[in-house]
């Protein structure tokens, strides 16, 4: 069922699949684990973005590596030690991405700017899906880009959580360039033209 509804994203023009893993700790929350997602990478050749809201991540990006990621972000909050994870992620051939909650400042990643290839603006509380966009949380985004132009980095810049067309155009006019959309896509039997909705409300309103 997961499978098909990957499918279903590719066919729609997603350019990658967001998985959230929750480990009902971390967050309070329970998704899936490594094997689901190996079992949705037979189904996919699309991109995967693993986005892990699990305590001590370290102890398991073999096994996302291993299953399929292409990204794995993780939360600087989780209590893995950040220099190390990022540098087990990289060791598997995957891109390392910080992500920041809404109530943690984005200062928290810039001394590992030069070291990622993401940051993962998280634009809702993680745990569950279908909430409003916080609006507050767009400042961090400019100043992540300022800061990102100040140290001569470029990371992609993603927002995660109650984005729609209207919020994709608001973030990307603040500096993000990679957008997550759950209920505003799945939601919609015509995938197809959400996610176009989403791809050019952000390219119009690009900063
Ligand atoms: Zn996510």
């Amino acid at each position: 069922m997961l499978g098909k509804e990957a499918q279903r994203m590719e066919k729609g023009g997603a350019d990658m699949l967001h998985l959230d893993v929750m480990d009902g700790n971390f967050v309070p929350n329970i998704s899936f684990g490594a094997p689901v997602i190996s079992a949705i990478r037979k189904c996919t050749p699309m991109k995967f973005d693993v986005h892990l809201m699990i305590n001590k991540p370290l102890r398991f990006i073999e096994d996302f590596a291993e299953a399929g990621a292409d990204i794995i972000t993780f939360h600087a909050e989780a209590g893995s030690p950040v220099y190390e994870t990022i540098e087990k992620i990289r060791s598997f051939g995957c891109v390392p991405s910080l992500c920041v909650r809404p109530l943690t400042s984005v200062d928290e990643v810039f001394p590992f700017l030069d070291k990622i290839g993401m940051v993962l603006i998280m634009t809702v509380e993680p745990g569950f899906g279908g909430q409003p966009f916080i609006k507050e949380t767009i400042s961090k985004i400019a100043d992540l880009r300022a800061e990102c132009k100040k140290r001569g980095v470029n990371p992609d810049i993603e927002v995660d959580g109650g984005i729609n067309a209207e919020t994709a155009a608001l973030a990307a006019s603040k500096g993000a360039n990679v957008m997550v959309a759950g209920s505003y896509i799945f939601n919609c039997p015509d995938a197809a033209g959400a996610i176009a909705r989403i791809r050019s409300a952000a390219e119009n309103a690009r900063a």
